[in-house]
């Protein structure tokens, strides 16, 4: 019967219509349960009308959450392969952008992550995270946005008043929490429970929309814990040491960190 809903779809496309994404499985977040898994099998589900690729299920982590999408390549029985260039979230789908060759509708297919890259991502959300925790319990601050790449991450959070001396002691206090080893657990909670959690209400799980009925909770246990759909390292030694790279005021009592992983 999905066969059926395929084949109208790609006819409507041919016609110019925006094919009916939503009679697509949603697709099995493979990230979400396993940030290690460096490479996966697949099958594609639809093609959308500007070369995207939809799987069934993905390692593939689509932009979101101040974490960038992952790269890597894509290959198929016929010996094609092709490079993922961008990752993003469609409601319920994930669609992969591709250059090069398209794998077809029904076809099987292999992702391999950009491993180095991600690793470096996971490890740099993960310090962040770690810093958010820290900034809240010497300070009452809280976070109001964040950013990683590979090779830095910085995050602006609300605190009038942020002193050279008190930039020293965030950066003494994470790099003495992450050397400690904390386990990094990912759980998911019915929407109700998640709203009990002191940690997640401050972080402002209530932001979540409606529609969402299980909370994915990131909890770097004894540091922080957030409601979160990101990669992390498995303990916080993976991390590293943190070193504060550079501050500046942005407005209304906002603040922007600055961080390099050593
Ligand atoms: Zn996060």
């Amino acid at each position: 019967m999905l066969g059926c809903v395929r084949a109208t779809c790609n006819m409507w496309s041919r016609y110019g219509f925006v094919p009916s994404l939503h009679l697509v499985a949603a697709t099995d977040l493979l990230y979400a349960t396993d940030a290690y898994l460096r490479s996966f099998d697949a099958r594609v589900v639809e093609l959308t009308p500007d070369g995207g690729v939809i799987l069934d299920r993905t390692a593939f982590y689509p932009t979101g959450g101040g974490q960038p999408h992952d790269l890597g390549t894509l290959s198929w029985p016929d010996g094609s392969a092709a490079t993922i260039v961008e990752v993003r979230k469609s409601g319920p789908l994930v669609i992969h952008r591709l250059e090069g060759a398209l794998p077809e509708i029904g076809s099987a297919v292999h992702g391999e992550i950009d491993w180095p890259r991600r690793y470096a991502l996971m490890r740099h959300h993960t310090a962040l995270h770690s810093m958010s925790g820290v900034i809240y319990e010497l300070y009452g601050a809280t976070v109001t946005g964040g950013q990683m790449y590979p090779d830095r991450a910085r995050m602006d959070f609300l605190l009038p008043d942020l002193s050279q001396d008190r930039l020293h002691m965030i950066e003494e206090r994470t790099n003495a929490l992450l050397s400690e080893g904390h386990p990094v657990s990912i759980r998911f909670l019915p929407r109700a429970e998640a709203f009990q959690i002191p940690d997640l209400i401050r972080t402002r799980v209530n932001l979540i929309p409606e529609g969402i009925d299980e909370i994915r909770v990131v909890n770097i246990e004894g540091i922080d814990q957030q409601a979160d759909g990101g990669t992390h390292v498995a303990n916080t030694r993976e991390v590293g040491l943190v070193r504060i790279a550079g501050s500046e005021n942005k407005g209304k009592g906002n603040k922007r960190l600055e961080i390099v992983l050593q």
